[in-house]
């Protein structure tokens, strides 16, 4: 990786770490010179929503708490006439990849300075990327627009996500650190982050998945899941990505438990063509006081496989939703609008893959 040529542009966005940090909010708020903030977050998380509220005190306007999954624009239209209506100067969302979607689509759409307190590992307030749906089709645009101006990292936050989620959520952020190790547009900075990222979830998710309330064991997973966003929103996803985007958008499938679920394939899809990263993502998975690739000789993709089983999550697409009758219509999908990868896209490699992700087999 170090032999090729590569730009890197880091992202501008301030990130704010630690337990308890959400105190820093309204601090934060004042130092972007907003005085009318909007909190923006699912239903679930309404009573988390009116609690930031209270931390601005003087500097909130109100809160809007129907952020939901995908970015619907019809419920960005309701949010935009929250704003317009409070006039509010700037927006805040407390939550996981929804919130930060609303308040993402919102930003693009009136300039509105952002500050996003994540309590998911879905990574999305360290990319510049949106996707949105409107009649049932999903847009995905990249515009450093929709970038947050600062990011509050209060692992508190997390301790309420349940397990099950908390461990598909963090195989979907061990997911962006994975393929940012092959991407083409890779560097050694970013290769070195991903490794990193893979290594914190790999080690933190086990123990929370036994004991959700571990402080320790919840920083470890929330830095791993800021180190693979900030890959994420650096450069270019392959495969795996695609093959989620697809499969979600058209069979409505769960996000994260579907990022989980393909990946130890889409891994073993593009093993040989990407040695590099594999080691990386064996001694990432590794025993950590070997130091080298699983002593075991378990290669990359049945590393990821057997932390999927450690942690309880569903191996099988047809157990998710998927019908067995779309895997042709998904295979199709997958090949349109070419994208780099380290293996070159082949209809029925593909198929074979989304069949044996469809039943819960071993990766290839
Ligand atoms: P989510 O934001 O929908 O959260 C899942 C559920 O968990 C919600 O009901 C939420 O209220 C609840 N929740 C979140 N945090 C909680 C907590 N700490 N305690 C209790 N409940 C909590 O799911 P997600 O997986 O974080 O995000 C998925 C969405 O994000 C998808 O729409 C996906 O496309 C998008 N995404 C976008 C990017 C990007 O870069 N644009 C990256 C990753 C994900």
């Amino acid at each position: 990786m170090a032999n090729h040529p590569f730009t890197y542009q880091p992202l501008p966005v301030r990130v704010v770490f630690g337990p308890g940090r959400r105190q820093q909010l309204a601090a934060e708020a004042q130092r972007l010179g907003l005085k009318r903030v909007l909190v923006l977050s699912t239903p679930g998380q309404a009573n988390t929503a009116e609690h930031l509220a209270a931390l601005l005190g003087g500097l909130a306007a109100g809160t809007f708490s129907g952020a939901t999954m995908h970015t619907p624009t019809d419920v960005t239209e309701q949010a935009l006439r929250v704003v317009h209506d409070l006039n509010a100067d700037g927006v805040v969302a407390i939550g996981g990849g929804s919130a930060t979607g609303l308040s993402k689509a919102i930003a693009r759409r009136t300039g509105l300075p952002q500050i996003i307190l994540p309590t998911t590992y879905a990574g999305s307030e360290m990319t510049p990327v949106l996707g949105e749906t409107s009649g049932g089709r999903k847009t995905v645009i990249r515009d450093q627009a929709v970038l947050p101006k600062t990011v509050i990292y209060d692992v508190e936050l997390t301790l309420t996500l349940p397990p099950a989620v908390s461990a598909s959520s963090g195989m979907n952020a061990l997911a962006h650190a994975a393929e940012a190790l092959y991407a083409h547009n890779g560097n050694p900075l970013v290769s070195v982050l991903a490794e990193e990222a893979i290594r914190a979830l790999g080690q933190s998710l086990p123990r929370i998945r036994h004991s959700p309330q571990d402080l320790e064991a919840r920083s470890q997973a929330l830095s791993g899941a800021w180190l693979a966003g900030s890959v994420l929103g650096s450069v270019d996803m392959a495969l795996h990505h695609k093959l989620a985007h697809v499969l979600g958008g058209t069979f409505i499938l769960p996000h994260a438990e579907l990022h989980a679920a393909l990946l130890p394939h889409t891994l073993a899809y593009n093993a040989q063509a990407a040695p590099e990263a594999m080691n990386r993502i064996a001694r990432a998975l590794g025993r950590p006081d070997e130091g080298g690739p699983d002593p075991t000789g378990r290669n990359a993709p049945q590393l990821v496989a057997e932390l999927n089983r450690r942690l309880g999550i569903e191996s099988a697409l047809k157990n998710l939703g998927l019908p067995e009758a779309g895997l042709d219509e998904a295979t199709t999908l997958a090949l349109q609008n070419p994208y780099a990868n380290p293996t070159p896209l082949e209809r029925e490699a593909l198929r074979e893959l989304l069949q044996r992700a469809w039943s819960g087999q071993a990766p290839r």
